[in-house]
């Protein structure tokens, strides 16, 4: 599961958490007001300013918020980073009013540390400085509500300045979190290409910088287990001539600049679908997948030509090479098919070499 899908699951489960959350607070409005009637400390009236403030005007706010949020978490044209944001400024706005509407329970006014929480689950540094900015801000509303109604004392401005000095203790704690993950999420990251490279390293032969005998093996064994007549593939081999006279003419190191250039040729007339192994010493092999054997004997036999008329400067001759040509076809295995083709390069030896052969 990569990054961005890990985030959109962790986003639904946080719209969850946020309707969780409005339905809690409506249910304790709901349950506060009804103690509140009946110990006698609040009535039911046609004018009941905390009916209406306190109890229905939180309720009715914090639905439409989360329904708005919920609107755009699950529209697929909003991006990620706006469906974040639309997540933590429900969570504001919820805290918001539950700070603001129940001044007088001070404690609520913590409420602050819910969207500054998820800003730091979501990693996101931006988003932790806008909910810092929103923990002032709903600070100065439950201050600002206390002034309007004149029950501001210095204890309510002190518990406030306070609760200042909390948000930022919550805000640098979120930020030290944020940097960790991201800390931890690079070196992942950088261990997920170290481990890529190494994969890589080993399925690779190390002179021609093909993929080596290893590879070719899974790979033939992965692509017979899925081939069918609607996704067949082909198998060629190839064998250079006479490489042995070039060791012993004219050194290794001319035998290998041969097998490197040879090795070139082959990943050039791969093309972008085949996938080009040496199979071992001077021999390789090519898997094409999706191709005929008609149309891998073509290109084989324009390699061959390329080869052939390649001149290298420590031999005036030219250097070719053999090959044969299976297509899967249902029944075979990748043992059977493979040794058709060892079997068809075998007889293109035979033949007299430097010739392209396609397995009957
Ligand atoms: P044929 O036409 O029948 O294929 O003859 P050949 O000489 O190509 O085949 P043979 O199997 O007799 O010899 C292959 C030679 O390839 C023997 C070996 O020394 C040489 N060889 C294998 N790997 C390497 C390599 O990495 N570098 C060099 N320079 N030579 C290699
Ligand atoms: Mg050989
Ligand atoms: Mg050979």
């Amino acid at each position: 599961m990569d990054n961005n899908t890990l985030r959109d699951n962790f986003r639904e489960q946080l719209a969850n958490v946020h309707a969780l959350t409005v339905l809690t607070v409506s249910f304790v409005e709901i349950i506060g007001y009804m103690v509140l009637v009946h110990y006698g400390i609040q009535q039911f009236s046609a004018d009941n300013r905390y009916l209406r403030y306190c109890v229905v005007l939180p309720i009715l706010v914090n639905a439409v918020t989360h329904l708005a949020a919920r609107l755009i978490v699950h529209n697929t044209s909003v991006p990620r980073n706006a469906k974040n944001t639309a997540i933590i400024v429900a969570a504001m706005i919820t805290s918001f009013v539950v700070a603001v509407c129940h001044k007088e329970y001070i404690v609520t006014s913590c409420a602050f540390v819910f969207p500054m929480l998820l800003s730091a689950i979501f990693s996101d540094k931006k988003l932790l400085n806008a909910s810092f900015l929103g923990a002032l801000f709903i600070l100065a509303g439950v201050w600002a509500a206390f002034r309007l109604d004149g029950t501001s004392t210095l204890t309510t401005t002190l518990n406030l300045l306070v609760l200042v000095a909390f948000a930022f203790v919550a805000y640098l704690c979120a930020r030290i979190s944020i940097n960790f993950s991201h800390q931890t999420y690079t070196t992942i990251e950088w261990q997920e290409r170290e481990k890529d490279w190494l994969l890589d390293h080993v399925r690779r032969d190390q002179m021609t910088g093909l993929y080596n005998h290893a590879a070719f093996v899974a790979q033939l064994n992965e692509m017979a287990e899925k081939a069918s007549k609607d996704n067949p593939f082909c198998l060629a081999m190839i064998d250079m001539d006479d490489f042995k006279h070039i060791n012993d003419q004219f050194g290794h190191d001319c035998g290998d600049d041969v097998l490197v250039y040879a090795a070139n040729i082959i990943r050039h007339y791969s093309g972008k679908t085949g996938i080009a192994y040496r199979y071992g010493g001077e021999e390789f092999a090519i898997i094409f997948p999706k191709k005929t054997a008609g149309e891998v004997h073509d290109v084989m036999q324009e390699m061959l030509r390329r080869v052939r008329n390649h001149r290298f400067d420590f031999d005036d001759k030219s250097i070719t090479f053999s090959a044969s040509v299976v297509e899967y076809t249902e029944g075979l295995t990748s043992h059977t098919l493979f040794a058709l083709a060892d079997q068809t390069l075998y007889m293109a030896k035979r033949a007299g070499k430097n010739q392209v052969l396609i397995a009957c």
